[in-house]
């Protein structure tokens, strides 16, 4: 098995059947020979430093009904709340203050916070904070309203795939949602000229390994400039309350590979995987991740924007929950760097 990790590291591809042979076999030994080399890979183009990306949870009014999110429209006992344009730029300020150049404004598909919504938004916090990259997440649309978006300035999207399996998308999502809809999405984004990242949830309801190869085998072919991975997490207001949650050692053992595969790619070590492990960001960082992505939303609000249970981080001041992810990084022998955090390699025009 440790063949198969110099040849990743070396073509920095597998075949189909070798990832899901590496998958299958992942074990703390050979986890611990994947690390070695993912972060040799990763100091050779971060060195030790950490980018952190301001996450402004914007609104959790949703028109989708996705099986796995707490924000999904038929979820009744959840309380909606969307931030005013003032108050995401009072949230920019904070941020920039404490030293933030990215800000990622994600959400749930709000039918308020529409093209021309989202637009003035890029808009004004862009001609605030010119030297700092905005982010969107917030789903699916035409390729008209992501070209408006990018003209108004916006740097970023982060769409996950999910699941590059049209059968596997089908169990977690209903049935006006499609896999062909998310991947061309994905490629129009690509297309504008946006860096674009996409991802999985490691352990979803009906996964397999297969599954897990063939999103391994889409990322290569994309070739995204971020991928955004964590563990699935239960939501006790969605169908999959019951569910069994994605491991620890999955998903970093995952961002092992996908640091080998793709050396220059921005790799989150997220909220999702702190939830399932007390010190789960110190490990992903350690496993390959270069990017931390700091909760900036009010105080008030972050418990309302729950995509799944006991979410990490949601009684913390943004100043506070940044200064304890400085000791953490710290106490590994990493350091969280004041920066937009362009991937390495990517000419910014
Ligand atoms: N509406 C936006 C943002 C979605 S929330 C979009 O469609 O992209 C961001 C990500 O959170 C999702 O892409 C999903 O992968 C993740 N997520 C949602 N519910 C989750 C759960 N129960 N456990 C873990 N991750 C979850």
């Amino acid at each position: 098995m440790k063949s198969l990790i110099d040849k990743l590291e070396r073509e920095q591809i597998l075949s189909r059947e070798e990832f899901i042979s590496l998958i299958e076999n992942h074990n703390p030994e050979l986890a611990g020979y994947l690390f070695e080399r993912a972060l040799a890979v990763r100091h050779r183009h971060y060195g030790h430093d950490v980018y952190i990306r301001g996450l402004i949870e914007f609104t959790n009014y949703c028109k989708n009904d996705c099986f796995y999110c707490g924000l999904r429209a038929s979820n009744r006992n959840a309380q909606r709340y969307r931030l005013s344009q003032e108050q995401i730029m009072d949230c920019c300020r904070e941020g920039y203050r404490l030293g933030f150049r990215t800000f990622v404004l994600q959400g749930g598909e709000d039918p308020w916070y529409n093209t021309d919504r989202i637009e003035d938004l890029v808009r004004t916090i862009k001609s605030e904070f010119s030297d700092c990259a905005v982010t969107l997440s917030v789903g699916e649309h035409p390729r008209e309203v992501y070209q408006r978006w990018y003209d108004a300035g916006a740097d970023r999207y982060l769409l996950r795939h999910e699941t590059a399996t049209a059968k596997h998308y089908s169990m977690l999502h209903p049935a006006n949602l499609s896999l062909e809809n998310r991947l061309r999405c994905l490629w129009d984004l690509k297309e504008i000229g946006y860096q674009v990242g996409c991802g999985i949830m490691v352990g979803s309801p009906g996964q397999t390994t297969e599954n897990i190869a063939d999103d391994l085998l889409f990322m290569a072919k994309f070739q995204p400039d971020m991928v955004g991975i964590g563990p699935f997490i239960p939501q006790h207001d969605t169908p999959f309350r019951d569910k069994t949650a994605g491991t620890l050692e999955l998903t970093v053992f995952l961002l092992g590979i996908i640091r080998l595969m793709l050396p220059q790619v921005l790799l989150p070590s997220t909220t999702a995987l702190g939830t399932i492990h007390p010190t789960g960001r110190e490990q992903g960082i350690l496993a390959g991740a270069n990017v931390c992505m700091p909760n900036l939303s009010p105080t008030e609000v972050r418990e309302k924007y729950a995509l799944y249970d006991n979410k990490i981080c949601t009684g913390d001041e943004a100043a506070q929950s940044l200064n304890s992810l400085k000791k953490r990084m710290e106490s590994i022998g990493y350091r969280v760097v004041e920066s937009r955090g362009d991937r390495a390699g990517r000419m910014i025009q």
